[in-house]
């Protein structure tokens, strides 16, 4: 064979080589969450993505990438990327902008800002950051360098009120230690489409003899490797949790020296739970009282358990703080707290990823303290949210924006933002209308972008450079792999750009983003210089992962210094000190009326595997696994309704309906429709209301609500 075949087969095959021209560099994904963020190799030929394939020996991804992922070139050169900076001509929404160079853009959005905060002081802005999460540090900086006490995220749907949870609980939290637990009880999480970098090592423990307790009401990929499923009704994880602790409790199987010497309202709590026997927890749950009973054994009798859960599933449910604390609750009433094998608290290092050293994040992200600031969005409505979380709640915006109370929202910075994330998405969006100024920075000309006065266009992962920790004890400081495609570039580089206009009298922000890394590094004894040298990461040496049960040296964060079961931050703020349960508020026990016209649970959000909210619809590869937007019913409610597979039905609650097709599947139980949460054409937020809440937490309920499915015969 000659050299010149061999030379095209290597180049048609993209082997890497000098012959073929491709080279193979090393980068992240960041589609989904930082604590996945799965190691890329990246063929790049002429300056061009060739191909994309996960990283061999990356220790969190080990190789692996998921379907959103392995898309990843269609996400980079999609048609829909924005290319320069965009101002607009036309009537708000009627996506007329003219293309303007960055020059004229920023200083457009910097003599809007400043001067809204001469007219109605910085608090009038709003930062919001959404996906991508990695600039969150540097847009909270510049917020608060502005005045402005208004950072909010998408976390205001996600994470935070589980974080609120734990801290009322216990002060901090850890995830858990799969490799050495016994057991693992996974609540109402499905890691196999929402965290696939942890499933290997899940599955290689439950090789190992791992017992596996699964809670949630719908099947899982994990369902079929769990000792035990308890398939609750949505919405009443905190039912569970107490049905649980009676068992534990009255079988005296808790851990006696840790409720003894370290926590505080334990009897109140005890007498409490005393409510929730295995009957009356089955009638709440539906789940049976010999399997809640078997569950509470296993876990409280397998030494040591580790507690799963996710960021939202447990929270999404207008009683959902109380429920994420009654199960948290079982990891300290088992002796599972900060021990080896159960749920070990380590510090964050970056971006919430607890890597074995420590940072400056916290420092760097808040320039200025709450008291030379305006309380913040939401603090009125949500004074414990506002207490244990470093954030404005952003669900409270339309209410701020439309009424002008307590003072005036005018303007929104935004990054990745989807006004559809919303519950009522339809008054988000009419609240955005009223502002005066609205930017949006993002990869595609989105709907909320279109009706932005100002829209900025961001490069993806592959384009720029980020400081990336990972649990591994691993650290990376990517390089571009491709130069940023037309104009677009970094989120940080625009932030910093921004703050050289509007941030005047913070140094730090003057000096730019790579001084800032190096400062926001020092304590760790890292330096972006020696990172630099490592374009494919650095194992962290003599990490600090410090030692189990902190708490016997230094008590715990809460009030009482000690793990609450009864909190004294919910008394204080007059509200139950218990992990009390409550119905959801729209629920066939709650509300019968309703239930008899919209006998269906409604439940959003779960994940499906190639969707990571709304960021992955317009990919080709990823749209052809679910071209259509659709929900998930059981065959006997289907059957009990007329409607067959594929059937376009009609999706209603007491707010309005959608036409969906109907996917008939054991997925979900019966009584019970299941819907993704982000389809374009199918916006399941604007069949609930948008005062659909948490009173705590300020959390949407999306996942119980009541809805009928009937055949859509239009
Ligand atoms: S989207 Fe998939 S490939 Fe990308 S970081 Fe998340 S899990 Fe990994």
């Amino acid at each position: 064979m000659s050299e010149q075949m061999v030379s095209r087969i290597r180049m048609n095959g993209k082997v890497p080589g000098r012959d073929a021209g491709i080279e193979v560099r090393k980068t992240l994904c960041a589609i989904c969450n930082p604590f996945s963020h799965c190691g890329i190799d990246a063929y790049v030929k002429d300056g061009a993505v060739v191909k994309v394939e996960g990283s061999k020996g990356h220790p969190h991804s080990q190789g692996t990438l998921c379907s959103k992922g392995s898309a990843s070139r269609q996400y980079i050169y999609h048609k829909d990327r924005i290319r320069t900076p965009l101002v607009r001509r036309g009537e708000r929404g009627s996506g007329e902008f003219e293309a303007v160079s960055w020059e004229e853009a920023l200083n457009t959005i910097a003599e809007k800002l400043l001067k809204i905060k001469e007219e109605t002081g910085p608090e009038s802005v709003a930062f919001f950051a959404g996906y991508t999460k990695w600039m969150r540090p540097f847009l909270k900086r510049l917020a608060h360098s502005f005045g402005s006490p208004n950072y909010c995220t998408e976390s205001s749907t996600c994470f935070q009120a589980t974080a609120m949870a734990v801290k009322l609980n216990y002060g901090y939290f850890g995830p858990p230690d799969i490799p050495n637990a016994k057991c693992l009880l996974v609540w109402s999480t499905n890691p196999f489409h929402s965290n696939t970098s942890a499933v290997r090592r899940l599955l290689d423990a439950r090789e190992r003899g791992l017992k596996i307790i699964e809670v949630g009401p719908l099947n899982t990929p994990l369902t079929r490797h769990a000792d035990i499923h308890l398939r609750i009704r949505p919405g009443t994880s905190g039912a569970l949790a107490l049905g649980m602790a009676q068992v534990i409790i009255e079988e005296s199987l808790y851990d006696r020296e840790f409720v003894g010497n370290v926590t505080h309202g334990f009897e109140e709590y005890r007498n409490y739970v005393k409510e929730f026997t295995p009957e009356v927890t089955e009638d709440i749950t539906g789940v049976s009282a010999d399997l809640i009973v078997a569950a509470a054994r296993l876990y409280a009798g397998t030494k040591p358990a580790a507690m799963m859960n996710s960021a939202s599933p447990t929270v999404h449910h207008t009683n959902g703080l109380q429920n994420h604390r009654a199960l948290t609750a079982l990891v300290g009433l088992t002796g599972n707290f900060d021990v080896k094998g159960g749920n070990y608290v380590a510090p964050p290092t970056w971006l919430y990823v607890p890597a074995g050293v420590v940072t400056r994040e916290f420092a760097f992200e808040q320039s200025r303290p709450w008291e030379q600031m305006a309380p913040r969005v939401g603090q009125d409505r949500y004074p414990v949210w506002c207490k244990l979380v470093e954030e404005a709640q952003a669900m409270h915006l339309p209410f701020q924006i439309r009424s002008g109370k307590p003072y005036p929202i005018r303007a929104l910075l935004g990054f990745g933002m989807r006004y559809r994330m919303w519950p009522g998405s339809d008054s988000m969006l009419e609240s955005l209308k009223k502002l005066d100024f609205l930017v949006n920075v993002d990869f595609f000309m989105t709907e909320t972008a279109r009706l932005s006065d100002v829209v900025l266009p961001a490069c993806t992962s592959f384009e720029r450079s980020e400081l990336k920790f990972w649990v591994e004890n691993y650290v990376m400081w990517t390089q571009p792999v491709i130069e940023p495609l037309w104009e677009s570039r970094s989120d940080a580089d625009i932030i910093f750009d921004l703050g050289r206009r509007i941030a005047r009298d913070d140094e730090l922000m003057q000096k730019g983003y790579e001084a800032s890394i190096d400062w926001i590094l020092e304590p760790s004894g890292l330096t972006l210089a020696e990172l630099k040298k490592h374009p494919a990461g650095l194992a962290l040496k003599d990490v600090k992962m410090g030692p189990y049960r902190k708490y016997e040296k230094n008590g715990f964060p809460t009030p009482s210094k000690k793990m609450e079961f009864s909190s004294t931050i919910l008394k204080e703020a007059g509200l139950d000190p218990l992990p009390r349960y409550r119905e959801p508020n729209l629920s066939p026990r709650s509300t019968p009326e309703v239930a008899k016209k919209f006998p269906l649970i409604l439940t959003t959000g779960a994940r499906l595997p190639m969707y990571q909210h709304s960021r992955t619809f317009r990919l080709g590869w990823t749209r052809s696994l679910r071209p259509d937007a659709s929900v998930d019913i059981h065959p006997k409610d289907a059957s009990a309704r007329g409607i067959s597979n594929g059937d376009w039905v009609s999706l209603s609650t007491p707010r309005g309906s959608l036409k969906v097709r109907a996917n008939l599947t054991e997925i979900v139980p019966p009584g019970v429709a299941n819907i993704y949460h982000a389809w374009p054409e199918a916006d399941v937020n604007l069949l609930i209301e948008p005062d659909y809440l948490d009173p705590i937490s300020g959390f949407p309920g999306f996942k119980s609500l009541l809805c009928e499915v009937s055949k859509d015969e239009g």
